[in-house]
């Protein structure tokens, strides 16, 4: 049977009676547009458990950096719609900047600590802009579960923070990272790679499981861990912003290796910067 095509909802108001209409328990997934595998997983985890399932799709302007790729961030609004339409999605938020960022707008939602590190050293007020964006989705759409992905490991972190600490009563759901046949975790910007930097980007997932193996065979020092990840990657041409092995709750890098630390990484091939993530131990 030919699936329907899903409602697009474009104002505050509407999305606000769509969803007092909806009686049992509604999953979430935030999106900025442009979809994939990954992002069509969190929308079938979600459909799994949750009676409703909603996706928001927005290019939030206030997660980007003055130099980063707000611009030519790549949108396919119509391709999005007909993916979404094949899982039997039936409500898309698509708000627009003047929805979201009114010009009278003057509130920020920040978390301290978790964001200090990582993505957040390279891109200042990266996760202000994603807590805030979200926290204002959460009041809009007032789901029960949201569906978010470990590819954005620290920001899957900030964001259970922020749920716990600023009281959402929205249970957040962490899930795997969808990737492509020689291991590069699907990305929106993968679009921007050449056919050469596609094929050095693989050095990303490469120097995990390098990394994943040093600490089965014995190797537990983290900077002999990470030294032998540059090596690998600095061979596909590839420019470390950051490799660390930290603490899964904490973020802090730590000096030993534990089971459940967390190898995280973001690398440029080429101008595309490229982050990636695993446990370091199965
Ligand atoms: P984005 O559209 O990049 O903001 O991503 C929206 C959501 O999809 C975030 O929760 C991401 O972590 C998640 N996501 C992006 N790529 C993947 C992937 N390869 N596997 C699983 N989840 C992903």
């Amino acid at each position: 049977m030919m699936k329907a095509k899903p409602v697009i909802i474009q104002s505050l108001d509407e999305m606000r009676s769509a969803r007092r209409k909806l009686k049992g328990s509604v999953g979430f997934v935030p999106t900025m547009g442009y979809l994939h595998r990954g992002h069509l997983s969190l929308v079938q985890e979600s459909q799994k458990v949750a009676d409703d399932t909603i996706v928001s799709i927005y290019v939030n302007p206030t997660q980007f950096g003055p130099n980063e790729d707000l611009n030519n961030y790549p949108r396919d609004f119509d391709h999005d719609i007909s993916l979404l339409r094949d899982l039997n999605v039936k409500h898309v938020f698509f708000p627009t900047d003047e929805m979201m960022y009114p010009a009278d707008f003057k509130s920020w939602v920040t978390v301290d600590k978790l964001t200090e590190n990582l993505c957040g050293r390279s891109r200042q007020n990266h996760f202000r802009g994603v807590t805030t964006i979200v926290s204002k989705l959460l009041n809009i759409i007032n789901p029960d579960l949201m569906f978010l992905g470990e590819k954005d490991f620290q920001q899957l972190k900030v964001l259970q923070q922020m749920e716990k600490d600023l009281n959402f009563f929205c249970r957040i759901i962490g899930c795997p990272i969808v990737r492509e046949e020689d291991g590069l975790a699907l990305s929106s910007r993968n679009k921007y790679l050449s056919a050469d930097e596609r094929k050095r980007a693989a050095c990303l997932r490469r120097s995990l499981l390098l990394a994943r193996d040093l600490y089965s065979s014995g190797v537990v020092e983290t900077d002999e861990i990470t030294a032998a990840m540059s090596e690998l990657i600095k061979l596909s041409n590839g420019r470390i912003d950051y490799i660390e092995i930290v603490d899964p709750e904490t973020l802090e890098p730590v000096e030993i290796a534990q089971p459940d630390s967390r190898v995280i990484l973001a690398v440029y091939i080429g101008k595309t910067r490229l982050i990636d993530n695993l446990k370091i131990q199965v």
